[in-house]
C-alpha cells in the first residue's frame, strides 16, 4: 500500500475555530496552496480525508520540475513537510460535508467526526474519485478482485495467472506494466485504438511480452463467486464477445469531480461536474476558490504541477480577497521550522 500520512493518526479535531483560510483537501493543489497562504501570513488549516489525494495511487513521479525522479509517497512527504514549515495545521481522516456563509459573511465548515469551523476565505482542492464501470458484477466483486488502484493493489496479486486492466490513459499503462511484474498475463482492454497515455508509458507496455492489448474492447460483465473469476469483454467493431480468465480486474478509467458537494454548496459546476473557476481560481461564489483536479482549469491536463500551480494562485486570490473585504490581519511567524 502507499504511504497515507496521517491516515494512521487519529488528530484532534478542532472545533469552532475561525481560520483566515480553511483548505479542504491535502492533495498538491491544497498543500501547495497552504504553502502560500502561510507565506502570506494567513492562518491557514488544511482539513482532508488523506495527505497526497490522487498523488497516493501513483508509485513514481518523474516530472515534477526540481525533483528528478522519486517515488510518489516521498513528493508528498516534501510537500506536507513545506506546508507545515511556515505552521500550516493539517488534520486529515475527515470528510468536509459543508460549506455554508452565515449572515456575519464567515464561512461554516462542517464536516464527519464533529467538524466544525469558521473561516473568512475557502479553499476547495478536494480532487476526484476513481471513475466506475458501471457494469454487472463490479460492485459485488469490489476489493474481491476489483480493484481501482493498480499502484496499490498490484502486490496482493504476486504468482496469479492473469489478470484485466482496463483504460487507455496514463494510469492504466503504469498499472499494466506495474502488474506485468507480479503476474503471468496482463489483458489491457480500451475502448478504443488510440490512447492518451503518455508516449513512453506506451512504449513500456508494448516492450512487455505478457502484456496483451485487447482494443475496440469494452467490459460488459464482472464474473465470479465471491471473488473475480472472468471478464467479459466486447469488440465494438465486431460484435464479438469474449471472456477472459483472470484473479483480478483494475479499472482505470479516470476521475471525477464530486458534482453533488459543489451543487450543495451552491458552485457552478461545468457538465464534467468540475467546479467552474476563472484564472484567478475564483469560484462563483465570492470567498471560495478552488484548485486542482476538481476544477474546471485544464480538464486534459491533469499534473502535480499544474494542481501545485493552481493552489498557489487560488491562495494568492485567497489573500487579496481579504485585503480587498478589510478583513487581513497578518499572523507573525513564530517558531518557523526551517
Ligand atoms: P484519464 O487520462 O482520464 O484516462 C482515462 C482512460 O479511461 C481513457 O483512456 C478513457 O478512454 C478511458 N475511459 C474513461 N471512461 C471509460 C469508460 N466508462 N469505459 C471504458 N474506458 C473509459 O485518467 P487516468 O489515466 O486515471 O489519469 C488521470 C490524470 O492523472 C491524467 O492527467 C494523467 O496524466 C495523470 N496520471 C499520471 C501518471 C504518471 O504520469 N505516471 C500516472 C497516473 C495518472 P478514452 O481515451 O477513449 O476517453
Amino acid at each position: 500500500m502507499p504511504l497515507r500520512l496521517g491516515a494512521a493518526r487519529q488528530p484532534r479535531i478542532p472545533k469552532g475555530a475561525e481560520y483566515d483560510v480553511v483548505i479542504v483537501g491535502g492533495g498538491p493543489a491544497g498543500l501547495s496552496a497552504a504553502i502560500y497562504t502561510t507565506r502570506f501570513l494567513m492562518s491557514t488549516i488544511v482539513v482532508s480525508k488523506d495527505v497526497g489525494g490522487q498523488l497516493n495511487l501513483t508509485n513514481w513521479v518523474d516530472d515534477y520540475p526540481g525533483m528528478g525522479g522519486l517515488e510518489a509517497s516521498k513528493l508528498v512527504e516534501a510537500f506536507k513537510k513545506h506546508a507545515e514549515m511556515f505552521n500550516a495545521e493539517i488534520v486529515t481522516g475527515v470528510e468536509v460535508k459543508n460549506v455554508e456563509r452565515g449572515e456575519d459573511g464567515v464561512f461554516r465548515i462542517t464536516g464527519s467526526r464533529g467538524l466544525d469551523l469558521k473561516a473568512k476565505s475557502v479553499i476547495l482542492a478536494v480532487g476526484s474519485q476513481r471513475r466506475k464501470l458501471g457494469v454487472p458484477g463490479e460492485a459485488e466483486l469490489a476489493g474481491r478482485g476489483v480493484s481501482y488502484c493498480s499502484v496499490c493493489d498490484a502486490p496482493l496479486f504476486k504468482g496469479k495467472d492473469a489478470v484485466v486492466v482496463v483504460g487507455g490513459g496514463d494510469a492504466a499503462f503504469e498499472g499494466a506494466v506495474l502488474l506485468s511484474g507480479y503476474v503471468k498475463k496482463v489483458y489491457l482492454v480500451h475502448r478504443r485504438r488510440g490512447f492518451r497515455a503518455k508516449p513512453f508509458l506506451v512504449e513500456e507496455a508494448k516492450s512487455k511480452d505478457n502484456i496483451e492489448m485487447v482494443l475496440d474492447s469494452v467490459v460488459t460483465e464482472i464474473i465470479g463467486d465471491g471473488k473475480v473469476e472472468a471478464v467479459r469483454v466486447r469488440n465494438r467493431v465486431t460484435g464479438e464477445e469474449t471472456v477472459l480468465k483472470a484473479d483480478g480486474i483494475f479499472i482505470e478509467i479516470g476521475s471525477e469531480p464530486p458534482r453533488e458537494f459543489f451543487e450543495r454548496i451552491g458552485l457552478e459546476v461545468d457538465s464534467a461536474g468540475n467546479v467552474i473557476v476563472d484564472e484567478w481560481m475564483r469560484t462563483s461564489v465570492d470567498g471560495i476558490f478552488a484548485a486542482g483536479d476538481c476544477t474546471s482549469m485544464w480538464p486534459s491536463f491533469r499534473q502535480v504541477v499544474t494542481a501545485a500551480s493552481m493552489g498557489a494562485v487560488a491562495a494568492y486570490s485567497a489573500y487579496n480577497y481579504l485585503q480587498e473585504k478589510g478583513l487581513y490581519k497578518p499572523k507573525p511567524l513564530t517558531g518557523l521550522k526551517v
